[in-house]
């Protein structure tokens, strides 16, 4: 039985990561309206609800969005039904596991099972490849995560500080103090975490940008450089009489690299992953 097409990061199964992400998000929700939301002081509590919800709201849709998306190939959606009929035109590649005809800078992912198009990566937290049609709300996603983060964070460290200089201030708004203090510890370092990862992301994404590549440009370039100085390094080491002995049949080596193509653009799509996690 062949394997079943991925449309939506909403599709069955979903994945480990997509269900964490919607956890601690959930979670950020719950702390903010029943533990900081009381504790902080007044001037605080109108700040930090204003900033948080507006930022929490657009979290939220931008994750829909880009999970909702289907960011397959321009060719797969439209040619769809007139697969029988395959042909290769300028700009355009021929994909044998879709048959069909696809853009040059689509690539298959292996997980949705279907090529996407301007291919960046498969996202595990989204459930869903990005690509083209994607990629903007992605981004908007990352920053509007940082500040939701950001705001998470130093509205703890003001806690902590009233909580440190005017303790009976603090234990006036609430009752249990000790536990609405340990839950705001808890909060802050689940979101030192998520900062961490998610700066890390737009630090990525913002530098691939830069020099015009996508996620899967970068892996490929990174592997090609690594090859390109493990085979320095072995040409180093072999001795001339060698180098002379092991000269392989040149059809046999271009065989053996169309065989390894198709697998290698398996393993980048995986690292890609792996570079978004
Ligand atoms: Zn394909
Ligand atoms: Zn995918």
């Amino acid at each position: 039985m062949s394997k079943a097409i991925r449309t939506t990061g909403f599709q069955l199964p979903l994945n480990s990561y997509q269900i964490g992400s919607w956890v601690i998000n959930l979670f950020n929700l719950l702390m903010s309206s029943v533990i900081y939301m009381p504790t902080l002081p007044l001037g605080s509590q109108i700040a930090y609800g204003i900033l948080y919800y507006i930022t929490e709201l657009s979290v939220i849709i931008l994750a829909i969005i880009a999970t909702a998306i289907d960011p397959s190939d321009f060719f797969l959606k439209s040619k769809g039904k007139n697969k029988d009929n395959i042909e290769c035109e300028i700009g355009q590649s021929i994909c044998t596991i879709c048959n069909s005809t696809v853009g040059n800078l689509s690539k298959h992912c292996g997980v949705c099972n279907k090529c996407i198009d301007q291919f960046d990566h498969h996202c595990k937290w989204l459930n869903n490849c990005i690509g083209l049609s994607n990629y903007s709300y992605f981004i908007s996603l990352l920053w509007c995560l940082e500040i939701n983060t950001l705001l998470l964070i130093i509205f703890a460290i003001i806690l902590f500080s009233e909580f440190n200089n005017n303790r009976s201030n603090y234990s006036d708004r609430v009752d249990n103090h000790e536990v609405y203090l340990a839950f705001t510890v808890l909060t802050f370092n689940v979101n030192l975490f998520v900062l961490a990862g998610n700066t890390y992301l737009i630090a990525f994404h913002s530098y691939i940008k830069c020099k015009g590549m996508s996620t899967f440009d970068f892996i490929l370039m990174r592997r090609e450089k690594k090859e390109n100085e493990e085979k320095k390094r072995k040409n180093e080491v072999k001795k001339p009489s060698e180098n002379s002995l092991s000269h392989e049949n040149e059809n046999k080596k271009k065989k053996r690299k169309k065989l390894k193509s198709e697998e290698n653009q398996e393993e980048i799509i995986a690292d890609c992953e792996d570079e978004n996690s």
